[in-house]
């Protein structure tokens, strides 16, 4: 028997992990570039793949473990079967105080209504161009359109903060960086440029090189100066500004420039059962497992305390430079 599930995880490094990232499904309708290969990669097998029972059940030892916020991602979410069921429960849970939403935003439109009635309100909708054609190419998929109209109408609707993640990547959307910058002065969207991460891809269509936060900066100096916005409580590790006067506000997420590893709050569920303690390691513990085969909630709380102790203190590719892990993020859970 374990031992008495404590108040906080709290890990070798002092940090305290109050924040656990849900991959709810490894499967995909988009093939972005950098993230899946065109191919795609092996899917799970559907028993392979933790039930909604079981998530709602590790989510609750989580929460008793002091966890607070659970962000859903994939894989894409809205692709899974029953979310919208599913969604509520979660949202309702004792002690919870945060759940948000990471979508590429293709199935957003129809589906904002069941969002909303969960109670969901913080969402961030995945979209590295705005141009049709350059979509299509990044993705595999000509849903331009849909995604923008999800994000129109998820604004109308009173969503907020809507943040749109944009994942740079050298001479392929760094033309657009301006233009994204833009639209934060007079549409209410938090526009965040992602630094990209080189994440077991193999042979990538085209050669993949991410942009650094200060490059990027730099060129937003053509807007106008960039004042710091303090974060809140389940902001993470965005560093956020806003231009004078604007709508919305720009963030950015620079785990390679100026990775945030001291700060990490975070663990991940992965779509089979796994927690993974860091996103850029291999690292992980199985919860499924022990879950199948009976293991109480203080035993799996157990798993979580072990998940915590291995987390390293900071990524492979800020200690060493290279060695991208081989999972997917599709799998992992971006
Ligand atoms: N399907 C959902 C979506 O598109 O937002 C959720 C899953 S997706 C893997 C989560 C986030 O990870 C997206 O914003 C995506 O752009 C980002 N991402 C995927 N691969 C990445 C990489 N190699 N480097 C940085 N971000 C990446």
């Amino acid at each position: 028997m374990g031992s008495e599930p404590g108040p906080f995880l709290i890990d070798h490094y002092n940090r305290r992990l109050s924040y656990l990232r849900i991959s709810i499904t490894d499967r995909c309708n988009l093939r972005c570039l950098y993230c899946i290969p065109r191919k795609g990669v092996p899917k799970l097998r559907h028993e392979d793949i933790l039930t909604y029972e079981e998530i709602l059940r590790i989510a609750r030892i989580a929460v008793g473990l002091g966890v607070e916020k659970i962000r859903l991602t994939g894989g894409e979410p809205l692709l899974r079967k029953g979310i919208y069921s599913f969604l509520p429960q979660l949202a309702s849970l004792p002690g919870l105080k945060d759940v948000s939403l990471t979508t590429n935003g293709v199935y957003l439109k129809g589906n904002l209504e069941n969002i909303k009635s969960s109670g969901i309100r913080r969402i961030n909708v995945s979209l590295d161009t705005l141009h049709r054609e350059k979509y299509e190419r990044i993705t595999g998929q000509d849903r331009f359109e849909a995604v923008w109209e999800g994000i129109e109408t998820a604004r109308a609707m009173g969503f907020h903060p809507i943040k749109i993640n944009v994942v740079t990547v050298k001479g392929l959307n760094d033309d657009e960086i301006l233009d994204f910058a833009r639209l934060s002065l007079d549409h209410p969207y938090y526009i965040r440029f992602i630094e990209y991460m080189p994440l077991g891809m193999g042979n990538p269509v085209i050669p993949l090189t991410h942009v650094s936060t200060d490059h990027i900066k730099e060129q937003l100096k053509e807007i106008g100066s960039l004042t710091p916005v303090t974060s809140g409580r389940f902001d993470g590790p965005a560093e956020r500004f806003r231009f004078k006067g604007a709508a919305g506000e720009i963030g950015f997420i620079s785990p390679l420039s100026h990775h945030f590893c001291a700060t990490c709050n975070r663990l991940r569920l992965t779509a089979s059962g796994s927690l993974r303690p860091c996103l850029l390691s291999d690292i992980e513990e199985d919860l499924k497992g022990p879950l199948r085969d009976g293991a109480s909630d203080m035993e799996l709380a157990d798993i979580f305390k072990k998940a915590a102790d291995m987390k390293p203190p900071s990524h492979y590719l800020a200690s060493t430079g290279s060695i991208p892990p081989s999972g997917h993020m599709s799998a992992i859970g971006g």
